[in-house]
């Protein structure tokens, strides 16, 4: 596909923005801002609330809110995608609002003191089904000429990008603000447990334990009652295991994700809340999900882990939250 406005040339002919010069793309009966397709009859995206262009001789229609409605599917399973450059609507995951116990229980195999069970409450929100991948992070380098991030090389496209500090995808929010106008940041760590779990209460989304054919880690570690599988040494592909009952990939194992919140061990609060973005706010922050080099306890819905934000690592990549009007 040729952008009509860089003339650039990028490979998903259904992304919803060009990824070099941000333009948007629209496509037939689609909302030209967030891209989600437009209920029959619509005058607005019941998404966003754009107005739909107007239809000949349809009557005024109620719009169908779609965050009240559908009680039925709790969050939504769109089919695997390889995400590229640019994003299409179909790589983001609704995952509605609740209440949900945030912890593991005391008797949880491997768990930690910081892991203090307690009840929080958390909104609706669109979140990336899969880690941001190199081909995504590369397009951002690209435009500003930022040095790309090492790929160890393992390989780039779409595996999920690794060696980025915390202000490094900070700064990959910012910049898919300013081109698509969507309000796109980190995960809390709260949005990131609910999101993980989708709703299951066991240690891991697959239940008491979990095989290297549902995730990447060391598998010659074995959890629980779990059987031994085998350690791929690197990061694997975003999206090739089963998602979670949500539809998210990779969100135990691959890799640690950045959160946007401090992490605290007592869980004081911290964990609802984006920290402050001054950039001498050095205090270390959230990481979740586990990595491709770690054992399975370390992929536990629950575990935590915590990094300066100044740091980056082959461990360590980021998802991104993509917010609801
Ligand atoms: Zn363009
Ligand atoms: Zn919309």
């Amino acid at each position: 596909m040729i952008c009509s406005s860089c003339s650039r040339t990028f490979p998903a002919e259904d992304s919803l923005f060009c990824p070099y010069c941000g333009k948007k793309l629209e496509k037939e009966n689609c909302c030209a801002d967030c891209g989600k397709p437009y209920l029959p009859h619509a005058n607005f995206c019941d998404r966003c609330g754009a107005p739909a262009p107007e239809e000949e001789g349809s009557a005024q229609q109620t719009i169908i809110d779609p965050l009240n409605n559908g009680e039925s599917h709790h969050g939504e399973v769109y089919s695997t995608r390889e995400v590229a450059l640019g994003i299409v609507y179909e790589d983001w995951a609704l995952i509605h609002g609740g209440e949900f116990v945030m912890g593991s229980p005391e008797d949880e195999l491997y768990r930690f003191d910081s892991e203090r069970q307690h009840r929080v409450q958390i909104n609706s929100f669109e979140l990336l089904k899969t880690p941001v991948t190199f081909a995504m992070y590369d397009a951002y380098c690209d435009v500003h000429d930022i040095t790309k991030p090492k790929d160890e090389g393992w390989g780039r496209d779409s595996r999920p990008v690794i060696n980025i500090s915390y202000w490094d995808a900070l700064g990959y929010c910012s910049w898919l603000r300013k081109v698509t106008g969507w309000q796109i940041r980190l995960t809390t760590e709260t949005e990131w447990e609910y999101a993980c779990r989708a709703g299951s209460v066991t240690p891991f989304s697959t239940g008491e334990s979990i095989s290297s054919d549902q995730a990447n880690f060391d598998g010659t570690y074995v959890y629980g009652k779990g059987e031994r599988g085998i350690r791929r040494g690197m990061t694997t592909p975003a999206g090739q295991f089963p998602p979670n009952l949500w539809g998210l990939y990779d969100m135990h194992g691959n890799v640690w994700e950045w959160c946007a919140s401090e992490y605290a061990d007592d869980y004081n609060g911290l964990e609802q809340l984006s920290a402050c973005k001054a950039a001498d706010n050095q205090n270390p922050r959230v990481l979740r999900g586990g990595s491709w080099y770690n054992v399975p306890g370390s992929l536990r819905s629950a575990s935590r882990n915590k990094l300066a934000p100044d740091l980056h690592f082959l461990k360590v990549g980021f998802r991104i939250v993509r917010e609801i009007k």
